[in-house]
């Protein structure tokens, strides 16, 4: 694994995150011999597979790394990119590191690759999770919890480990610290946007994906404390939220483009999963139920989350209101569903809020970035100078 070092720790792992042979995974494995999970997003019960000896992986797709060449064949023409090169990594021996491979039922074309895979690449355990679709009903907190708990038999099988409640609750902790570091740089950005780039909180973001909490956590701390030591000149450009894209994940370059556009990202939902949770899993109870409890009662809206308490929109607008942003970017991967049916939803809320927004296509496999980053500057030129 290269890294570079003496620069800003986002800068370091710029490389790293983008690389589909998963070089900290391959490092981490040779050190500790401990086998990955490969976790399709958007979210996942990571804990139950930390407990039991796996170090839980982002599988997010080939991005613009990867050419697909075989994959095609297995889907039809209208199902969204990231489905397709997730199973093109299989196709190309990229998921080597991986014992098992974790899916959620967060959509069809979701729920459809889980199967594919498990006849494609027999190797690999293929774990399912089955969320529950009524997040209100009085069952939930019970279903999900055994849910876990069968999840977790399922994963025991994998590395022969016996996982006991206090397992669990160490890997809570683990992955609780883990989500207060990234609340912190999320909390910092907002407040200080010149000081942190959300190119940089992605990369730093991404990496959490692709190592052990324990290890990536004092590199985002690290990352705080060098960002608060800035003083960077507040620049002529418009707050934004961007939402969508919480499952494929666009190119970091299109990011950054979205940025030197002229924008102050303040929010957005990239690597949502990872993140989920508002506040710390407790550690002193049933763990299975209360990570079922927080995934219920305590997690960030997804548009991969039906829950009538928590209007998608509504979020939406409090995010752009709390956030004292400007306007409002959807950028939504082509024929992700979850995310073309909830711009419906957003593109009303936001017209009667009377909040500025740009609607933007986006695809992992984007390489040139001219035309979105002219759309962006032309829109906020529009609202720089009206
Ligand atoms: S990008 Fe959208 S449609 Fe595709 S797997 Fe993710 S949530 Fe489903």
């Amino acid at each position: 694994m290269t890294v570079t070092l003496d620069v800003f720790p986002a800068a370091r792992y710029r490389d790293v995150v983008e690389d589909r042979d998963f070089p900290t995974v391959r490092e981490y494995q040779a050190r500790t011999g401990r086998a990955a999970l490969g976790c399709y997003p958007v979210y996942g019960p990571f804990e139950l597979g930390y407990a039991a000896g796996l170090l839980p992986v982002g599988l997010f797709g080939g991005g613009n790394r990867i050419e697909i060449q075989t994959a095609d064949s297995r889907f039809q023409s209208f199902i969204c990119s990231v489905v397709k090169s997730t199973m093109e990594l299989g196709f190309q021996d990229k998921l080597g590191p991986f014992e098992a491979l974790m899916f959620e039922s967060i959509c069809d074309p979701a729920r459809n690759l889980a199967s594919i895979m498990s006849r494609n690449f027999p190797k690999q355990k293929v774990t399912y999770v089955h969320l529950p679709q009524n997040m209100t009903s009085a069952a939930a907190p019970d279903y999900l919890t055994s849910e876990y708990r069968r999840v977790l038999a399922e994963l025991e099988t994998v590395t022969g480990a016996h996982v006991t409640d206090d397992d669990l609750r160490a890997s809570l902790a683990t992955y609780n610290a883990l989500r207060s570091a990234l609340r912190a740089l999320y909390a910092f950005r907002a407040e200080r946007p010149q000081d942190l780039l959300t190119g940089e909180l992605y990369t730093l973001t991404r990496l959490a994906t692709i190592m052990d909490p324990a290890e990536v956590t004092p590199i985002l701390r690290e990352a705080l404390d060098a960002a608060r030591a800035r003083d960077g000149r507040v620049k002529d450009r418009i707050r934004v939220v961007l939402a969508g894209a919480f499952c494929e994940q666009p190119p970091l370059e299109l990011i950054e483009s979205i940025e030197e556009s002229g924008c102050y990202i303040v929010d957005d939902d990239f690597l949502l999963g990872w993140r989920l949770f508002r506040r710390d899993v407790p550690i002193d109870d049933d763990p299975c139920r209360a990570l079922a409890l927080a995934y219920l009662n305590d997690s960030l809206h997804a548009s991969t989350k039906h829950d009538l308490r928590a209007p998608r929109a509504k979020a939406l607008i409090e995010s752009a209101r709390s956030h004292d942003a400007d306007a409002v970017i959807c950028l939504i991967a082509k024929f992700c569903e979850p995310g073309l049916f909830d711009y419906a939803l957003y593109r009303k809320a936001l017209e009667v809020e009377s909040i500025p927004h740009l609607y933007v296509e986006f695809e992992e496999k984007m390489w040139l970035y001219e035309r979105i980053r002219t759309e962006v500057e032309t829109f906020v030129e529009s609202m720089l100078f009206r």
